[in-house]
């Protein structure tokens, strides 16, 4: 039984914090109902959203191939070519479901409980508190990977999480059990529709659904590994990304920054269909998830400082080289081009990349190996 201030607690806890891990009550057969379902969709979404996330998995099926892979972007996803059949398997092995934030999935404690060991029962990865918060964000909250929170809330206490969401899914023939992180419960935020993250009016444009499929791929590597990088979990920026301080970074070149950027570079090379100026927002957000990834020199405080006076230097230095320019001053001009050229050069000291070794976290997911048939005499 479920001591009732233990459940309250949960509850309490799971309300305020929308996600979840669930696996099919029955282990493997809840396996092959999702992979035969796909990716499941709420019906508590509001029919445009609801309508809007399937087409844009119908557009994954669509992607052209991308173009030949590097060694180290094979890496990074753990793929062979990146065609469009390859990507929706990725994304599907890691997502089961998207559920709005919102109506609430009721969880309970499994009673009926045998033995059972978690994988790496010591070892848990280093949870950063608002590491479900928000993820990109030009308008606030976008989608938070909860099946990975909910595995992990029930590793830290030995129990098996038991989930009952037939409001959203009525299909589900029964509760699900939370034996992995690869549940892949993925909660969609309303702002993932809002105007701020569209690219185009109406949102439906290709770059449009390029950028939400970005967010559900890096929401998917949140789905994998296993003891101390179970969840490829951020770390906090350090001093002098533009970042510092928020948990808002990774620190492995596979985390869910690179894949989100990896997803949104290939895509955008073989998307004939994004026009120009869309390409050109897009490209934005694949620089904002690369730099999140550290495994460059991050700048100083004081080195930033210094690069700030320099480009103050040079701010003088070109009025002063236009006024030259309006009286043919020419020798004036030789010496101030020399002057920004220094300066220019003491300014790429400064930010001669470093780069630092690359380190690959394992993407294998933990899997909780618990059998709960009831033994048969
Ligand atoms: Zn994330």
């Amino acid at each position: 039984m479920i001591p009732s201030n233990w459940l309250k607690c949960l509850i309490l806890l799971l309300a305020l914090w929308p996600s979840g891990l669930i696996k099919g009550a029955w282990a493997q057969a809840a396996e092959e109902s999702s992979r035969r379902l796909g990716i499941q969709i709420s019906l508590q979404f509001l029919p445009h959203q609801e309508k809007l996330l399937k087409t844009d998995l119908d557009f994954l099926k669509t992607i052209s191939s991308w173009n030949a892979l590097s060694q180290l972007e094979k890496k990074t996803m753990d793929l062979l070519t990146g065609d469009s059949s390859e990507l929706n398997q990725w994304l599907r092995q890691r997502i089961q479901f998207l559920l709005p934030i919102g109506p609430q999935l009721r969880i309970q404690i499994f009673e009926n409980e045998g033995p059972f060991l978690y994988p790496y029962e010591d070892v848990f990865p280093q949870e950063m508190e608002d590491v479900f918060t928000m993820e990109n964000s030009q308008a606030g909250h976008l989608m938070s990977n909860s099946g990975v929170a909910y595995y992990l809330f029930g590793k830290r206490r030995n129990e098996i999480l038991s989930l009952n969401f037939k409001n959203h899914f009525p299909k589900l023939k029964s509760d699900l059990l939370v034996l992995s992180p690869r549940i892949g419960i993925i909660h969609v935020h309303k702002n993932t529709f809002n105007y701020q993250n569209k690219i185009s009016v109406s949102g439906r444009e290709p770059a449009d659904r390029l950028q939400r499929l970005s967010f559900l791929f890096h929401e998917g590597r949140h789905s994998d590994g296993h003891g101390a990088n179970l969840g490829f979990y951020h770390t906090m920026c350090p001093p002098g990304h533009d970042y510092t301080g928020r948990i808002a970074c990774d620190t492995p070149s596979n985390g869910a920054y690179s894949v989100s950027a990896l997803f949104l570079k290939k895509s955008l090379e073989v998307c004939h269909a994004c026009t120009e100026g869309h390409k050109e927002t897009l490209r934005l957000t694949y620089l904002d998830s690369k730099l999140r990834v550290l495994d460059k020199n991050i700048l100083s405080p004081e080195e930033q400082e210094q690069i700030n006076q320099y480009e103050n230097e040079m701010n003088i230095l070109g009025h002063q080289l236009l006024g030259a320019y309006s009286r043919s001053d020419e020798a004036r001009i030789v010496l101030l081009k020399k002057s920004l050229q220094e300066i220019t050069e003491k300014i790429n000291q400064i930010k001669k990349p470093i780069n630092l070794p690359k380190t690959y976290w394992k993407s294998e997911p933990e899997v909780l190996n618990y059998n709960h048939e009831p033994e048969s005499d």
